[in-house]
């Protein structure tokens, strides 16, 4: 009788084994349901094999194999393999998360109609600029497998680029995969490529998709009705029949790694995926990430790179340093800062306060006794937010109501310390009456139809100052924003976080590249303590490159990433002592002996020790080899999945991990 081996939603690093009297060969990538434990599940066919390794009358028959869908497909199978492999990720556990809710129901509306987007008014291309048009030119689809770091200032056209990238790949009959770091972000990306290809299916891929929408529009891209597919992280797996092109915009975006479940970065995993297939793959950002600025360094990437802004009427705005010592601030915010700013508003044009931080102050406390507002479910403390009269911690979304008097000593005169977006926010209001304060974070905007509403009204010119957190760095075009003020930023330069100096640098040419993005001209000023710092200095020139090379030699001196490879073991339980005593037996396992490439540091505690009621502690594995640290953390993590942990502690392998 035929065994089918099955993939199942399990965290087991198994498959299972069942009967089915008529299946063969070709029912391999069919969903399956199968009885497990008392119940049944819905499963991936990943092999017919001749023979189970179990004996063949212990084998349970498999229920119905659906076949509403084609087959998952042998390219499919290989990608999921690797991200198995690489993220020690259970092989069942990728496979499902590849697809859609809906899919995995086992009573499954009927939604075979797929649909791909509707139609809009077509959009004129621009005249290519040189440097574009060298870009282009240097991406040989027919060549083979190859990736290429689109290295352009903000505004310099990346996306014309991609557009144009598309373009061919579609007339020579391709998909094309294209990753945004997150949707709501970008809603004038999606307009753009629609309008630019009306003629063509273009779907969305993400996780605020409704889930009927969401599997619409999978079916869309699996069937091929769809070419282009616009999708956040998640869509990296998507099985695409006549996938040409991935490209991976801002591919330094944090959002491309997956902080939880399987753990794994869409951009390396896109990277793998165009080599499996032989395709070209474009990452673009102004700011790379150090690992890919690295790989195009090493020529492993080939470096494009745009100098100027497309549009040539605009420039890059003047950076410029205010040493905060030297001046008198008000509300954290200096006299010339205000100065700027009243010239905007009586020019009729746009001013951009970056904070972020959001809420009213990041602490409440009392001056008498030294009481503060902490979670106390979290190593954290609990923000202010005056707006809805809450204290909220921003880790675990705990809340409750502001107290009247301090809870310790009984003080009724407890008080706010710190800025955050909506304190900024009354106040400047306060100091320009007239004007149109519109604050953006993620408070007062929460949906994405809320976000359209802002976005159009800051291009209506309703206007006057913005005040945002990161959601307003990225990817906008204002037109009549000319100046951008950084406010707060100084926290991040003395982070124990050794990556935080570059997503510092990141955020902050993100955020200035907003000024001056068309015709009127654009300034910058960053308020600061440390103006002689090296980050602002780079800044102050747009040397990118500058800065990556410092960072990088800084990096390489110290042994860290991109010049070492790393996995992090994390334990997280009631308890941190036994927390660390599961990674202290993790770090005493014989097998690491086997490996003598790979160093394992000591546990501790993590820099937020404690976050939702769990005490989470890490312990590092590191080598100088990709290969002997990927040879080892299979073994490493048989020998962890036997070791005797209390009931309530879960543990997780982090490959490459992105926080610490
Ligand atoms: P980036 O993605 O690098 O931030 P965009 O592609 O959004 O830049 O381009 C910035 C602006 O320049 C947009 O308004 C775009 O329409 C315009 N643009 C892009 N390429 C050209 C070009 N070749 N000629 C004129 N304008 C262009
Ligand atoms: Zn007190
Ligand atoms: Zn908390």
């Amino acid at each position: 009788m035929p065994v089918l081996r099955v993939a199942l939603d399990l965290p087991l690093h198994r498959l299972f084994d069942y009967v089915s009297e008529a299946a063969t060969a070709a029912d391999i990538g069919l969903r399956v349901r199968v009885p497990f434990g008392r119940g049944e599940r819905l499963g991936v066919i990943v092999e017919v094999p001749a023979e189970s390794d179990w004996p063949i009358e212990q084998l349970k028959p498999a229920g119905e194999i659906l076949r509403d869908l084609p087959p998952l497909p042998p390219d499919f199978f290989r990608l999921c393999d690797f991200a198995s492999a690489y993220y020690q990720a259970p092989l069942g556990e990728v496979i499902m998360q590849a697809l859609p809710v809906g899919l995995k129901r086992l009573d499954p509306p009927d939604r075979r109609n797929g649909r791909a987007g509707k139609k809009i008014a077509p959009m004129p291309r621009p005249e290519l600029t040189a440097e574009q048009v060298a870009a282009i030119e240097a991406i040989d689809p027919s060549a083979g497998f190859s990736a290429h770091l689109l290295h352009g200032v903000t505004g310099s056209g990346k996306t014309e680029v991609y557009l144009r990238l598309i373009e061919r790949a579609l007339a020579a009959g391709k998909q094309v995969l294209l990753l945004v770091p997150e949707i709501n972000l970008t809603p004038q990306l999606e307009g753009r490529v629609r309008a630019r290809f009306p003629d063509t299916g273009v779907v969305s891929l993400h996780s605020e998709l409704a889930e009927a929408a969401r599997e619409r529009n999978w079916r869309a891209a699996f069937g091929g009705e769809a070419s282009i597919v616009l999708g956040t992280r998640l869509a990296i797996f998507t099985p695409l029949p006549r996938l040409g092109l991935i490209v991976i915009d801002e591919e330094h975006d944090a959002s491309f790694k997956q902080q939880d479940g399987m753990r794994y970065s869409a951009r390396d995993v896109g990277v793998f995926r165009a080599h499996q297939l032989g395709i070209p793959i474009l990452l673009g950002s102004a700011t790379p990430s150090l690992e890919s600025w690295a790989n195009a360094q090493s020529k492993r990437y080939s470096l494009l790179t745009l100098r100027e802004r497309a549009n040539r009427e605009a420039s890059l705005p003047a950076i410029h340093i205010l040493d905060s010592q030297r001046l008198v601030l008000k509300e954290g915010v200096s006299e010339p800062l205000l100065v700027v700013i009243r010239e905007r508003l009586a020019r009729g044009e746009q001013s951009l306060v970056f904070l972020n931080r959001r809420g009213y102050s990041p602490v409440l406390a009392c001056p008498a006794c030294g009481w503060v507002s902490r979670c106390k479910r979290c190593a954290a403390n609990m923000v202010l937010h005056l707006a809805d009269r809450r204290l909220r911690c921003h880790h675990c979304g705990f809340e409750h109501g502001i107290p009247k008097s301090c809870p310790t000593c009984g003080n009724q005169d407890i008080h706010p310390f710190g800025r955050g977006t909506q304190r900024l926010e009354g106040w400047l209001q306060e100091q320009f009456p007239e004007a149109r304060v519109l604050r953006v974070d993620r408070d007062s905007v929460k949906s994405r139809k809320q976000w359209e509403g802002v976005l159009e009204r800051i291009h209506g010119g309703e206007a006057d100052i913005l005040i945002g957190t990161q959601m307003l760095a990225k990817g906008h075009d204002f037109p009549k924003l000319t100046l951008v003020g950084v406010l707060g930023a100084d926290s991040a330069l003395f982070s124990a976080d050794w990556r935080a100096p570059e997503r510092l640098f990141a955020q902050l040419m993100q955020v200035a590249g907003r000024a001056g993005r068309a015709e009127l001209k654009g300034e910058v000023i960053i308020q600061t303590q440390y103006p002689d710092h090296p980050l602002y200095a780079a800044l102050v020139r747009h040397d990118y490159p500058g800065y990556a090379a410092t960072l990088l030699k800084e990096r390489e001196q110290a042994g860290f990433p991109p010049y070492a490879f790393q996995a992090m073991l994390r334990a997280e339980g009631p308890e941190m002592s036994d927390s660390i005593a599961f990674l202290k037996a993790a770090a005493a396992l014989p097998v690491i002996a086997e490996h003598e490439n790979v160093i394992i540091y000591d546990p501790i505690p993590m820099r937020m020790a404690r976050l939702a009621n769990l005490e989470r502690g890490q312990l590092l594995a590191e080598s100088h080899s990709r290969p002997a640290l990927q040879a080892f953390l299979p073994a490493w993590r048989e020998a962890i999945e036997g070791l005797k942990a209390p009931s309530k502690l879960r543990w997780h392998i982090e490959v490459d991990p992105a926080e610490f």
